[in-house]
């Protein structure tokens, strides 16, 4: 082995699959892949369901559907615990017969009574160590920790940790069932694996004392160890349910896009001056445990929002109407469904994306571009002035100036679209679909219309809007203008008219 191959990096993400992957689980998914990409070295990943009672197979579906879905792809087999069991009970009696660690036959009860003695002295409790030198060759598997000096170890992110191993219990590796523990068959693993860093939570810290004493009686060398600041609610109290620390498969199906998931995660506990906005490319070119937070970090749906606009802005219209059509287009009426399969429809899609910060709100505002005729609109959505002399004065001068629109456009562009349209090519004849004139020309003929008429341009719009789009917050008039065809836009202003009457 060459040195360089010695000293790749190599990290594991290792789930348990007792509930679907949780915004904490992604991030510690997430970093582990970041450092794993950053140093060229490589991402494992390992489904820990050795318990057998509360591990299920839809929940391994679901992790790691959600790590391809966020693109944190792993480097060779998935390992599974649940196959390796022969491994950690002939290791566990290696261990016996080694003299680190022994069978112990003490019941729950007795162990309990232990246990409140302890606590009734004001020690910390832990197992009395009954069966510790009694040589027996059945029950439960216990490690035996040293009864004095210390562990330390020098953690990426906090600094040296020590631990008392008096403090230490000799905790259980295998039970009486055969079934390993996890501070048991995590070591294991991870010397077979040959990882050189262990990332994970800190609510792990606990843990990695006892799981060093392994590392020790299995004499394999230790990793090094980065544990994660710990997500909190805005409350500053644990990341739970209530605070939104739902699967994150949920905020796909909320319409966020894996990047910006990423983009937030990242943040949770790491930070490169005062950028917020990261694509995977420099995520992975700066990320490093030096600008790793030591304390909890807080998880702010708000900002979520917001970073899911920014990634939406910048992402390809394309791709979007791929999401979208992959996704969301359940409820949708069938035409617009059909229409959503033509790539055309990204030009639809780039005319809402701007200003929008969930996909979902792209698929409701994109569903009446795509569909024919009318939209159902309530005309008094749209804000008329409160005084109602002068809104009939408004209401006229609207009608006026779009009769006029009708008018003039109409026989310039009948049987067209403004510009080339999506539709364009579906439903007109394919030499009329280009009427030849920019989105900029649209808005000088609107602009030069509203004079004519004495009509403000905000007052036409917003009627128009709520009409063209079927909604008061969609796409600018003119981009709807440019993209819908001639009759679809006709139809839809003509019953402006109609609303206007009444
Ligand atoms: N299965 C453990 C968990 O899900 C893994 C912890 C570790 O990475 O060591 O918390």
């Amino acid at each position: 082995m060459s040195d360089q191959t010695a000293t790749r990096v190599k990290v594991r993400f290792a789930p348990s699959p007792t509930g679907f992957l949780h915004i904490g689980g992604a991030r510690t998914a997430l970093y582990n892949w970041l450092y794993a990409k950053h140093t060229g070295g490589e991402f494992f990943v390992r489904i820990e369901d050795t318990d057998t009672e509360r591990s299920e197979e839809r929940f391994t579906e679901d992790i790691l559907a959600t790590l391809r879905w966020l693109g944190l792809n792993w480097d060779g087999e998935l390992v599974y615990q649940s196959k390796r069991m022969d491994r950690y009970r002939d290791l566990a009696l290696d261990l016996v017969r080694q003299g680190h660690a022994y069978f112990c036959t003490c019941s729950e009860a007795e162990i309990e009574a232990t246990r409140q003695v302890q606590m009734a002295q004001g020690l910390k409790p832990q197992y009395g160590r009954t069966c510790r030198d009694k040589g027996l060759s059945t029950g439960v598997i216990r490690a035996k920790i040293p009864l004095d000096g210390h562990v330390e170890f020098a953690d990426l992110i906090r600094g040296p940790i020590r631990f008392e191993n008096r403090d230490l219990d000799d905790f259980v590796l295998l039970r009486s069932n055969g079934a390993p523990t996890y501070n048991f068959t995590v070591v294991v693993d991870d010397l077979d694996m040959h990882m050189t860093h262990v990332i994970r939570g800190d609510d792990h810290i606990n843990n990695t004392p006892k799981q060093i004493h392994v590392y020790r009686f299995l004499k394999g060398a230790l990793p090094q160890f980065a544990h994660l600041p710990m997500i909190l609610g805005d409350d500053k109290k644990k990341l739970s349910k209530r605070h939104g620390a739902v699967s994150t498969q949920d905020y796909r199906h909320e319409g966020y896009l894996p990047e910006a998931l990423l983009n937030f995660l990242v943040r949770l506990g790491w930070s490169h001056g005062d950028q917020e906005i990261f694509s995977m490319e420099e995520m992975t070119k700066f990320f490093d445990f030096d600008a790793v937070q030591k304390s909890g970090a807080v998880f702010n749906r708000e900002k979520l929002l917001w970073i899911n606009g920014e990634h939406i802005r910048r992402v390809d219209s394309e791709r979007l109407r791929e999401i979208i059509l992959e996704d969301q287009t359940t409820g949708w009426d069938a035409r617009a469904r059909e229409r959503l399969h033509h790539k055309k429809t990204a030009e639809l899609v780039a005319i809402i994306q701007p200003k929008i910060k969930l996909i979902r709100e792209l698929a409701e505002q994109l569903e009446p571009l795509c569909t024919p005729g009318v939209c159902p609109v309530d005309i008094h959505s749209v804000k008329w002035p409160k005084d109602p002399e002068i809104a009939v004065t408004v209401k006229s001068r609207v009608r006026k100036a779009v009769e006029r629109l009708l008018e003039d456009w109409g026989s310039e562009f009948h049987g067209r679209s403004l510009v080339p349209s999506p539709w364009a090519a579906w439903n007109e004849s394919s030499s009329l679909n280009d009427a030849g004139i920019s989105i900029f020309d649209i808005e000088g003929r609107m602009r030069a219309l509203c004079e004519v008429g004495g009509v403000k341009l905000g007052e036409l719009a917003q009627p128009m809007r709520l009409c063209l789009s079927g909604r008061l917050v969609s796409a600018g008039v003119f981009e709807l203008l440019a993209v819908l065809p001639w009759s679809v836009v006709d139809a839809r202003l003509r019953q402006l008219l109609v609303l206007l009457e009444q």
